[in-house]
């Protein structure tokens, strides 16, 4: 009894974030933006999320009823090796099992890698307006960031996108990793195959890079296929992939890397054992074997982009040309206004302001019923 007295006393001066080491403490919390729960409950069915880019059509079926029948055994730890889903991935890619990490989230596995292979002495480098793990992945091993300034917005193929050369030319000798999406949310921007080739070739090997290829289901573009055609070529390559975008399981929390198998082994020295769930690791496992769907899900959404796109481009709104499951549009007002005018409709896109970019929003590509209620609710 005494010492919870003392305590409670002493609660007052108590502040751990002062207690947090530098690299934590230098941190912010992630803002979840709008609380989803209250919004569905007030909105019922007249919402329309578009702000994560989530795959409307869900899961596939199969993914669902391995799920449901892995329920039961969900009182079981899951395998903490992921074989099964590491083998149907194996088959997928024709890669060995030995070059995949599974994580709970390809977002788990960006982290992990830089806690991993960096610190404090090491700088990391990714690009302005590059994907938003990336600055807190660095910022939590207390490394350097170097944000490589992003394409101009008039470039012709990539506007706002990775500039690669400058990424290059970025890459000192004490850094350890570089962090590339593509294509890259939010801009939607891509590179092709032949200026990652000539990326890599300018890297030396102890700079690890990370090709996120999160929207790699959704990629229709000439000239671009997989940074996986140089997996044999360049050991230092890193390919993030998740299962939270095209097969519509975000919900479940699994990505994975394929990488060298050394790289894949460090990492599983801090990986928690039980990191993907069974009913992650099951859907997920049954979800590589639906190829149908996942046509299914890549027609479906290209179809909606391109005529939700056409139909924001006749309101005045600039989208990107976009290769993934949302679209970025410029305004020429500040974004965070339309937010707010959509929002109090129902409609919820993302405001990227946070990104630097406050005249931009980032709208996925939802049912057609909610593209449709987006489009009847812009001012
Ligand atoms: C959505 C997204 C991811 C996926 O993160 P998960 O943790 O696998 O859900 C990764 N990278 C990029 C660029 C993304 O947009």
């Amino acid at each position: 009894m005494a010492s919870i007295t003392r305590s409670a006393g002493r609660a007052p001066d108590f502040d751990p974030a002062r207690l947090a080491n530098p690299a934590t403490a230098k941190l912010h919390a992630y803002d979840p933006g709008h609380d989803l729960p209250v919004l569905r409950a007030r909105f019922g069915r007249a919402i329309a999320e578009l702000g994560s880019n989530e795959n409307p059509l869900g899961p596939s079926p199969r993914a669902l009823k391995a799920m449901r029948d892995a329920l039961p055994e969900a009182f079981r730890y899951p395998d903490p090796r992921g074989s099964a889903l590491k083998l149907a991935l194996s088959e997928q890619l024709g890669v060995g099992t030995e070059r995949i990490a599974l994580g709970n989230g390809s977002h788990e596995l960006l982290i992990l890698l830089a806690q991993c292979f960096a610190d404090p002495k090491h700088s990391i480098v990714y690009s302005q307006y590059g994907f938003a793990v990336f600055p807190i992945a660095t910022a939590a091993t207390g490394a350097q960031a170097v944000c490589v300034p992003a394409l101009p917005r008039r470039h012709r193929s990539a506007p706002l996108g990775h500039d690669l050369v400058a990424m290059a030319r970025a890459v000192r000798r004490n850094t350890r990793i570089v962090y590339l999406a593509n294509p890259n949310n939010p801009t939607g921007t891509w590179f092709d195959d032949a200026a990652l080739e000539e990326f890599l070739g300018a890297i030396p090997d102890d700079v690890l890079v990370v090709v996120d290829e999160a929207y790699h289901e959704y990629v229709e573009a000439r000239g671009l296929t997989t940074a996986l055609a140089f997996a044999g070529r360049f050991p230092n390559l890193i390919v993030s992939r998740t299962f939270s975008k095209a097969y519509g399981l975000a919900g479940m929390r699994v990505g994975y890397f394929v990488a060298h198998p050394g790289v894949v082994a460090v990492l599983e020295r801090l990986r928690e054992s039980f990191n993907v769930n069974s009913v992650a690791l099951a859907g997920a496992t049954a979800a590589v074997g639906d190829k149908v769907w996942l046509t299914k899900a890549r027609a479906f959404n290209r179809a909606e982009r391109e005529w939700l796109r056409g139909e924001l481009l006749e309101r005045g709104y600039r989208c990107l040309p976009s290769q993934t499951n949302f679209l970025l549009c410029a305004l020429r007002s500040d974004a965070a206004k339309l937010e707010r005018h959509l929002f109090d409709r129902g409609v919820i896109v993302r405001p990227m302001g946070g990104y630097g970019l406050p005249n931009c929003v980032r709208i996925s590509i939802g049912s057609h019923e909610e593209n449709v209620r987006l489009l009847q609710a812009l001012p």
